[in-house]
């Protein structure tokens, strides 16, 4: 062995050593216990990543363990599959609802789920608008679609250019599916629609909705630019829910939602590289933590949802690359319990998942890291422009209003007139 791939050898090592020492810290605090075995970001042969690596004259450390976004363009044939919510429909602070952002090599990018909470992490990656338009949700549970008027609303004040396109799925009735869904969601935000339509481009205000029926049975529900996605029925709550698979470069990311264990899962969820599939909080954890009643407790937590043991026997049968387990509030109080449920019937790769993970993921290794963002992100301009307000609908300020203006428009008319030089304004 050359002495510098021995150095590399020991360096190696001993970046595993804090490794584990570190995971053995964050056990006790339970700040971050992903009990995974899946290729650690460092290990030998893994790819550079995350700005310039660190050197010494004893030579240079592997790859840094954290994703800074916008520092990284992908493999030509690599997935990233960020976790912008992972938690429960009463978000936290430290964990939003349901949301996963897939980011392929080609450029495209699909979130599937925007539950609440969700869009402030989203919007730390600090992506332009116009390219998180395509949404695909689950079902409808607020914890699914809740930040959906964040993203409507926000992106369309801060530079995006055009509609959402919403992919989702039917209901048992018409009142009960996407399409219905979201006319009433703007229906019921028609006061900020039409606020906004005044004083804003138009084009971004609006959502198109591709409703598909959720009783199709692994049907390609999106196909465009090699990318194909696939949804299948989900058992969770009411009829109506699925999960999806995104198939591109003979890659495959399953995105379970919301669901009891079903034989869809386990059927078409084979052969995935990543599965994500619920394992939720314990009965008693629900009753303890979350002020369930234990009837309440005992229903939501083995038959709405999938309790820990069961999501673990679903991935000893469908045996993915890596299974992400998502859906409890992961915690020191929490996550010890859920994972070792889980490990009773599956001893595969897993990650326990929590906000703002990324998953590097290739034909031959899938690494995790944490996601470093700002608190404080902008908006990130893309190629196209904003156009200037088109004023689809009329000033929704009457004179009965404007007859009340105090007009001391004085008292700003230099910062106008010279914004307005600067930029042609009339
Ligand atoms: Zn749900
Ligand atoms: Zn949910």
């Amino acid at each position: 062995m050359k002495s510098g791939n021995l150095l590399k050898v020991i360096l190696v090592l001993l970046v595993a050593a804090a490794i584990f020492a570190l995971g053995q810290y964050a056990g006790m605090t339970g700040r971050t216990v992903q009990l995974t075995n899946v290729a650690a970001a460092g290990q030998a042969g893994a790819p550079e990543r995350a700005a310039a690596p660190v050197t010494d004259p004893a030579g240079t450390a592997p790859h840094r363990y954290a994703y800074y976004p916008g520092t990284e363009e992908l493999g030509k044939e690599e997935i990233r599959l960020i976790a912008l919510g992972t938690g429960m429909p009463l978000a936290r602070r430290s964990q939003a609802a349901t949301c996963w952002l897939v980011e392929l090599g080609n450029g495209d990018k699909f979130l599937f789920d925007i539950g609440t909470g969700s869009n402030a992490n989203l919007n730390a990656l600090m992506i332009p608008f116009d390219f998180t338009k395509k949404i695909f949700l689950t079902h409808l549970h607020t914890d699914h679609w809740g930040d959906l008027p964040g993203l409507w609303a926000g992106g369309w004040t801060a530079g995006r250019t055009s509609a959402l396109e919403i992919w989702g799925p039917t209901g048992a009735r018409e009142d009960m599916g996407t399409k219905y869904a979201i006319e009433n969601f703007l229906k019921a935000y028609n006061w900020d629609n039409m606020t906004r339509l005044a004083n804003l481009p138009s084009a971004p205000g609006k959502i198109n909705v591709h409703e598909f029926d959720f009783k199709g049975e692994n049907q390609v529900v999106y196909e465009e630019n090699g990318v194909i996605i696939r949804s299948w029925p989900a058992i969770h709550a009411g009829d109506g829910a699925v999960s999806y698979a995104l198939y591109w470069k003979g890659l495959k990311v399953v995105i379970g939602g919301d669901s009891m264990p079903n034989t869809w899962y386990t059927q078409y969820a084979l052969d995935a590289d990543v599965a994500i599939h619920e394992a939720f909080l314990t009965p008693e954890q629900l009753w303890r933590l979350y002020n369930q009643a234990p009837a309440t407790a005992i229903g939501v937590g083995t038959y709405v949802h999938t309790p820990p043991q069961a999501f673990g026997k679903i991935m000893s049968t469908i045996r993915p690359r890596l299974a992400i387990a998502y859906h409890f509030f992961n915690e020191a109080d929490t996550v010890l319990e859920v994972g070792e449920y889980i490990r009773e019937t599956y001893d595969g790769p897993l990650t326990l998942a929590e906000d703002n993970l990324v998953w590097n993921i290739t034909r031959d290794e899938i690494n995790v890291r944490t996601v470093i963002s700002p608190d404080e992100a902008w908006s990130v301009a893309g190629p196209v422009a904003p156009p200037p307000p088109d004023r689809t609908v009329p000033d929704q300020l009457s004179k009965w209003s404007l007859d009340h203006r105090w007009d001391i428009s004085d008292v700003s008319a230099k910062m106008v007139q010279e914004f307005k030089a600067k930029h042609n304004l009339k």
